[in-house]
Formats: structure tokens, sequence, C-alpha cells
């Protein structure tokens, strides 16, 4: 088979997912409709504007206006449940085994309260988990851009989650994003420690713009289990030395955002991405889509990109699906079975692809 559909058909990890970030095109013309119902014609937003396609580059700073807009029309529990279900047959359908889904609790006054946000989107992962081929996990999001008031109220129902009856398989760790240009990562250290006590796992969104203080910081913490982006890490990309050991002392895997660093304008090409910086040290690096609705992509198409750009041979496509198995946040238990499921598969796949 040619190496799009050999992607397709690959068993994928995804570790990298922001729920609204993901939603298709499909599922903001339905957002947009309601809207619409409720509002009439008035400052709507068009589709166009909240989907980057191929060849078209936004800045970072646009990407966050770009989420605004999206927040602003998941902003009913209807709303989150609608999203929430198509996000995950999407993933499903692009054949995601499990997938790793991360979302800030949201609180609209007089619409929902933060915990109302996150029992709903839990309540929709336990019945897509039911219906469909796929094992969900949530993080939820620390905002760097909301202050740390904020964080300690995400973390509060992080901890309220991991010892209720209902959802404490589901919830297993925190995400930390938002703009990397505003707040300082320096400020939630505390948040983090506490975090780490209660047994919650944390990727942490670091490096996606240069900022060698906090970056060597939050490195020497040793509270990152995972790293989003990592884009000035190597002392190749506009990083350091220091920051180039303690990564891979520490062995912390990354999670590589192609499109996503590309279109948002932080990485030039495909070509100039630190992907292979760090694969030529061999590091444990997770092929994820960051946010698949507004970057327009899918993962099978990020691990096509990835194929492609750096011409690797089929042992090492199938490899970043193994090494995606290990930086998941399951236990070691609930890895085995995921690891002989995701190996016989990619057994039964060996030789098909066409170079
Ligand atoms: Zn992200």
């Amino acid at each position: 088979m040619d190496l799009l559909t050999y992607c397709k058909r690959l068993p994928k990890i995804e570790l990298h997912a922001h729920l609204t970030g993901s939603l298709s095109d499909a599922t903001v013309l339905q957002l947009l409709e309601v809207k619409r119902e409720q509002l009439g014609e008035h400052h709507l937003p068009d589709s166009a504007e909240v989907t980057i396609r191929q060849g078209h580059n936004r800045s970072l700073e646009e990407c966050f206006k770009v989420f605004g807009i999206l927040h602003y029309l998941s902003d009913s529990l209807e709303a989150v449940e609608n999203i929430t279900r198509n996000v995950i047959q999407e993933f499903a359908a692009d054949n995601v085994w499990y997938l790793e889904l991360r979302t800030t609790p949201k609180h609209i006054p007089g619409k929902m309260t933060k915990k109302q946000y996150m029992d709903t989107v839990l309540k929709v992962v336990r019945s897509e988990m039911e219906h469909n081929k796929i094992t969900v996990r949530l993080l939820l999001s620390v905002d760097r851009s909301r202050g740390v008031e904020d964080a300690h109220t995400t973390l509060a129902l992080a901890k309220h989650y991991r010892v209720s009856t209902e959802y404490k398989d589901l919830v297993c760790g925190l995400d930390v994003s938002g703009n990397p240009h505003v707040g300082s990562l320096l400020d939630y250290i505390p948040v983090l420690e506490e975090a780490k006590k209660c047994g919650l796992k944390l990727a942490v969104h670091l490096a996606e713009v240069p900022n060698e203080d906090e970056v060597q910081a939050i490195l020497n913490a040793g509270l990152v289990d995972r790293i989003g982006h990592g884009t000035f890490l190597h002392p190749g990309s506009g990083g350091t030395q220091d920051h180039l050991t303690v990564v891979r002392n520490k062995l912390i895997p990354l999670e590589i955002c192609l499109s996503s660093n590309v279109k948002s304008g932080t990485v030039k090409t495909v070509e100039q991405h630190h992907f292979a910086r760090w694969k030529e040290l061999k590091h444990p690096l997770i092929i994820c889509t960051d946010d698949k609705g507004v970057f327009c992509t899918t993962l099978s198409e990020e691990y096509y990109l990835c194929a492609k750009t750096f011409s690797l041979p089929e042992e090492d496509i199938q490899d970043l699906c193994l090494q995606a198995v290990e930086a998941t946040f399951m236990n070691q238990k609930e890895k085995t079975i995921l690891r002989q499921t995701v190996q016989n598969e990619l057994k039964s796949l060996q030789g098909k692809l066409l170079m």
C-alpha cells in the first residue's frame, strides 16, 4: 500500500490533542448554525476563519484569537457534549486506538461551572468508549495566561476526580498550556508539585518560543513527564546544551506537532523541524496533532508528513507508534495490554508498505 494508506492503517496513539482546537469543519459549521438560530446573522465568524488550510500560515497570536472564537462557539453544555462526541469519533475513525485529550475546565457564569463542564466531557468519554474502538483519557489543562488562582481550582477539580468512584480511571494528569508569551511558568511550580504529590502526570508546553531561563528552571524542578513541542530546547534549534542534557538524561518524551509548529510559524519548514535533531539522538518522540481542526490535519497525515519529509523506513514509522505507547500516562498493566495489541497489529502490517 502507499504511504498515506499505510499511515491510516497504523494503530495510532494521540497524546497531544486539545479538545476545542480539534473541532472539525463539520462541527464548527454545526455550532455556527446553532449560534445563528440564537442570534441571527450578526457578528458571526465564517468557518474559514477558524481553520488554517494547507499552504496558509498564521502567527501564534492569530492562532490564539482563533481559539477564542472556538471557545465562544462552545459555550453551552449541549455544545460541549457534541464537540466531545464528534472529536472522539473522528479520532477513532482515523484509527487512533488510544487518545489523551486535554481541555481547560470552563466556567461561564450562568451557563456552566468548571465541574459541570468536566462532568459533561467525562460522561461523553465514558459513553464513546463503549461504542468505539478507542481508549480515552483526560488531562485537565492549566492555562498559563489565567493566573495561579485559576490553576489551583483546576488542580482541585483533578484531585476530586482522582478519588471519585465514577471517573478516577479517566483523569490521568494535567496539561500546562496557553499563550507562551503571557505569564511565567515559574509561578506555577507549586501547583505542579502539588499535582505530582497526588499522582497526577504532567504534560507541559515548554520552549514553544525562546525563553531560556523559564525552560531551564522548569527542567531543573524535575516535574515534567512529557514536553509539548520543545521547539527551542536543542542547541541546534535555539536552545542550550543545559536544556539538552536534562531532557536527554531524564529521557523526557517530546510531543512533536509538525503542522502546528509550521502553520503557527514557530518553525519555518517541516524540513527544518527539530524532529530530525532529536531523532538522531534516538530520543523518545511522539507524533501528535495539537489542534487537528485549527491546523486542518489528522494524526495519519502527521505520520505521513513526518515519514515523507524525513524519508523514514517502515521500521522507524512503526517504532513511532510503539514509542507513543511507552509515553502514555497509563499504568503499567494497561500499558502492557496496549503494547501487545499495537505490536500485533504492526506485525500484520509489516512489509505492506510500498516505498
Ligand atoms: Zn498544544
